[in-house]
């Protein structure tokens, strides 16, 4: 079975360009599909990334994952910016399909496709997004000391996020479109007694203001639709993540939130010759380092297992 690859990695972000790297130095020539609109994953969608070790500098997040694409590139690893539209994971050879329909077979696959994090919906959100407008406070609090910051959500991640950016900030208003947290009422008494949280109820956000820069937001109130402006240059969405797992649906186990489940510490799924990195495995870390050496245990578990069928 000559068509048969060794490995075949779904995604392109920290996670698959890491599994991609190190599966090319063990000469297991691997074949990646980056997807067709967003290789490089999400930090192509961020401006400074100054915490992914190794460049005291910072380095812009397209640069960062450019670098990691040629190293990959640089060992041998095939890379196609197309999206895998089917998978069959369930036979000892796997196969996966392109959207020309064409179908490629490997023993081994690695699935890296990211999630997804949810958003307002609004005009100016991707405009600003690196420019004010955020999804991460472990990632951008630091670029925010003493700015006035709107967190938008009502869950853990809200609280987390606000109690995180109180150390930063002048100060932190919750928006929130009901009157009660759904937030574990540990996180919520945290959020309460933090002197520099405050907390707008039954609102949601109209607008994101601003041109280059955020500068504030309009809100609605959901009761009463009275509009009111709000000062802010920090704008942190906490509304939730939705992991990029439709494709293995009825193959891979999915926990009740929809990651792929692994058999950790290790990145086995409930499919021999099937592994799993990223964040679409992790509800915790989410960050670009953490991706990364997934990504790096992926193609070493792969090796193994491939090693092991010789
Ligand atoms: P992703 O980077 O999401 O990549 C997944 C890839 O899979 C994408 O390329 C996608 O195209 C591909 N894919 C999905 N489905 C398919 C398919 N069917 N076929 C083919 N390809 C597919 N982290 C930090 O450490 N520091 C930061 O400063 C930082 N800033 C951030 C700023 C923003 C705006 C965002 C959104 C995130 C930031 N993060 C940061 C988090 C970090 O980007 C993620 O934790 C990391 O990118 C996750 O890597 P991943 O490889 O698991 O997935």
């Amino acid at each position: 079975m000559s068509d048969v690859r060794n490995v075949i990695i779904i995604g392109s972000g920290p996670a698959g360009y890491t599994a991609a790297l190190y599966t090319a130095r063990a000469s297991l020539k691997p074949l990646v599909f980056e997807g067709a609109v967003t290789a490089g994953g999400a930090l192509m969608n961020t401006t400074e990334v100054e915490n992914f070790p190794g460049f005291q500098d910072g380095i812009m997040g397209p640069e960062l994952m450019d670098n990691m694409r040629a190293q990959a590139e640089r060992f041998g690893a095939e890379l196609v910016p197309d999206d895998v539209v089917a998978v069959d994971l369930t036979g000892e050879i796997k196969t996966v399909t392109d959207t020309a329909g064409t179908v490629h077979r490997a023993k081994a696959v690695i699935v890296a496709t990211g999630s997804q994090h949810r958003k307002l919906g609004l005009p100016n959100e991707d405009a600003l997004s690196g420019r004010g407008v955020s999804w991460c406070a472990t990632c951008d609090g630091f670029f925010f000391k003493d700015q006035d910051i709107a967190v938008i959500g009502g869950g853990d991640t809200a609280m987390e996020e606000a109690t995180f950016l109180s150390r930063f900030a002048k100060s932190v208003t919750v928006v929130h479109r009901r009157d009660t947290l759904r937030a574990s009422k540990a996180m919520q008494e945290r959020a309460f007694a933090d002197p520099k949280i405050s907390f707008i109820w039954d609102s949601e956000v109209a607008e994101i203001l601003g041109d280059q820069k955020l500068s504030g937001l309009k809100l609605r109130n959901v009761k009463t639709g009275k509009l009111t402006d709000l000062a802010v240059t920090g704008l942190f969405i906490a509304i939730g993540h939705d992991p990029r797992t439709e494709l293995f649906k009825g193959q891979l186990e999915l926990d009740e939130e929809g990651y792929l489940k692994v058999d950790s510490p290790s990145t086995r799924t409930n499919i021999p010759g099937v592994f799993g990195a990223g964040d679409v495995v992790d509800h915790t870390y989410r960050q670009a380092i953490t991706a990364a050496g997934t990504g790096c245990a992926a193609a070493l578990d792969a090796e193994r297992f491939l090693a092991a069928l010789a």
